[in-house]
């Protein structure tokens, strides 16, 4: 039995992930589920969006499966989402792309992988104002931040069978970051000597991405690029409705899809459950159940190949739950 903390989030995240756990059980997926709230529910109830509890239930049980949260413009409090990531360290943004039959793309054979870090450069957020005309923001890299994210994605690229990490950055006009994060990228690439590795640099890589995507593998790049391109690649293979996410640290794990919370379908029951259902694939391979998630990886596909029972921004009629009745059909 593995513990999880499970966050249902704002807006459609409690109808996504209430869909995804119906499905995750129906896989027999042996999973006992430590509800904990956390986001604007939480600040409208008691004045804190990421109590202690929550904290301390993810630490303790190392891995986290949550809806979206929301984050206010402007005002409000801080986003809640990278007060996690910060929290826990979680130095991995893994941002899978790939397309399925029966959903709108104009492409039809990508299956790349976006390994984004998460926690340095210009996100650091320290930026000043330099007098009242002026404003600087810094953009930190280190070492060990660069490091351990390049050999992440090595890693990754080995255990999912995969064959080329391309890194991405702007070396040529940021000698010493971006410059910094190039040289470590290829001191560190010839120790996976089974993996071609390449380096492009952002802007070209963006175009490359819209001109020809079946060329790329696991793409590992600092944390901006990554942000820019992970939603770029999201468009590629149809939108967010069906792009999963995990962020991962050296000891927690947190697995959400990349959407909002979308409050202009809230309460209808009309969100699409894919991203949260494939975010939970992730989940279970990250514990040690890669079948299960194979399975209902599989049993999703189907049911969008077959286009009979999708929700209305695949182009269909069916609700959330019909959606994810019509996938538990499948793997049964
Ligand atoms: P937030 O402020 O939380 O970022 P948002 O609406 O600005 O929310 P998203 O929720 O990421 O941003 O998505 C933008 C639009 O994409 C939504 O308004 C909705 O129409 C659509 N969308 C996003 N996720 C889904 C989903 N799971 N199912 C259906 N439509 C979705």
């Amino acid at each position: 039995m593995h513990k999880i903390t499970l966050i249902p989030g704002d807006g459609i995240g409690p109808e996504v992930t209430e869909a995804a756990v119906k499905v995750l059980d129906a896989a027999g997926a042996n999973i006992d589920w430590d509800v904990q709230y956390a986001g604007d529910c939480m600040y409208q109830k008691c004045g804190n969006p990421l109590p202690e509890e929550t904290l301390a239930s993810i630490e303790k049980n190392g891995v986290a499966f949550k809806g979206p949260l929301t984050t206010p413009v402007g005002t409000g409090f801080r986003s809640v989402n990278v007060a996690m990531r910060k929290h826990f360290d979680l130095y991995v943004n893994l941002r899978p792309a790939k397309t399925y039959p029966g959903v709108y793309s104009r492409y039809d054979n990508i299956d790349l992988v976006v390994v984004r870090e998460n926690t340095e450069d210009l996100y650091a957020g320290i930026e000043h104002m330099v007098g009242p005309d002026a404003a600087e923001s810094i953009k930190i890299f280190t070492r060990k931040g660069c490091e351990r994210i390049i050999r992440w994605a090595f890693e990754y690229a080995i255990k999912e069978g995969r064959k080329k990490v391309t890194a991405v950055h702007k070396a040529n006009i940021m000698k010493c970051t971006d410059g910094m994060y190039l040289d470590i990228f290829r001191q560190i690439a010839p120790e996976y000597p089974q993996i071609e590795a390449e380096d492009v640099i952002a802007d070209a890589m963006s175009m490359r991405l819209v001109y020809a995507p079946e060329e790329y593998d696991v793409l590992v790049m600092p944390n901006l690029y990554g942000d820019i391109l992970s939603d770029l690649c999201a468009g590629l293979v149809g939108g967010l409705g069906i792009a999963p996410g995990a962020n991962i640290g050296e000891k927690i794990a947190l697995f959400e899809p990349i959407h909002g919370t979308a409050p202009t379908i809230v309460g209808q029951g009309i969100a699409n459950p894919t991203a949260t259902i494939l975010s939970s694939c992730l989940m279970l391979k990250h514990i040690g159940e890669q079948a299960k998630g194979d399975m209902i990886e599989q049993a999703v596909a189907k049911v969008i190949k077959d286009g009979k029972t999708v929700t209305v921004d695949l182009g269909g009629t069916a609700s959330t739950m019909e959606f994810a009745n019509a996938v538990i059909a499948e793997i049964k």
